[in-house]
């Protein structure tokens, strides 16, 4: 099964990707997550987006669609792909439709997480993460044992440099230019689905299992 996750930042769509990798099977790939490595890996691409990400804004298509092309060349992707992130405006999803049609793959729906601003606010700004491992805690809805250590290998949580109030301002304002553009894309083939982001992490899983035919 093939997913495209769409969902601004703080919608759930990195622990909702969690629970369908462990469900279905299918791998997931976060262009944010790719991009935050090349950045501590120091790489020409790295350099580039730095900037860009520290300010809430897109990272030039031609990059980010390079970094899917890429990582669907390292192949493994045999149970299915979960796009997180990706695509975020309307030249990307027409990549992807090349891209997926060049592979011989289906795409099989579009999960569009659904949340209030006011919500998405208090989960960004609250998030923490570890570095090392990547775990994510929230402050108050998902601590971790010891405030600000990763429970799994101890290291001192961080905050995301784009994680403000201010940042997310921006962000959400670019989400909400461009992936109208994206859903009216995919609305336009009956591959949408809208579900409703907020609640427990499990009560929006109930919801997307639904949405996925169980
Ligand atoms: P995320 O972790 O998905 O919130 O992404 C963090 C940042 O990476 C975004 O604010 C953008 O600067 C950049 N980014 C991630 N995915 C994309 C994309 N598909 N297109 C452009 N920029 C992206």
């Amino acid at each position: 099964m093939n997913l495209v996750f769409l969902g601004p930042a703080g919608s759930g769509k990195g622990t909702q990707a969690k629970k369908l990798e462990s469900a279905y099977g299918v791998t997931q790939i976060s262009t944010g997550d790719l991009l935050r490595e090349a950045v501590r890996d120091g790489t020409p691409l790295g350099q580039k987006a730095e900037p860009l990400m520290k300010q809430g804004k897109l990272v030039p298509d031609d990059l980010v669609i390079g970094i899917i092309e890429d990582r669907f060349l390292q192949g493994g992707l045999e149970q299915g792909v979960l796009l997180d992130g990706f695509p975020r405006t309307l030249p990307q999803a027409e990549a992807l439709d090349s891209m997926f049609a060049r592979n011989g793959l289906r795409l099989d729906k579009v999960l569009s997480l659904e949340v209030p601003s006011s919500i998405l606010v208090d989960r960004v700004t609250g998030r923490r993460s570890c570095p090392k491992c990547g775990t994510v805690y929230h402050v108050s809805a998902a601590p971790p044992k010891v405030p600000d250590v990763c429970d799994l290998d101890g290291t001192a949580l961080i905050q995301r440099s784009d994680d403000t109030a201010e940042k997310l301002a921006n962000r959400l304002a670019v989400f909400d230019t461009e992936i109208p553009k994206v859903k009216r894309h995919y609305g336009a083939r009956t591959l949408l689905a809208e579900v409703d982001g907020t609640g427990t992490p499990d009560e929006v899983f109930a919801r997307i299992r639904e949405a996925l035919g169980g």
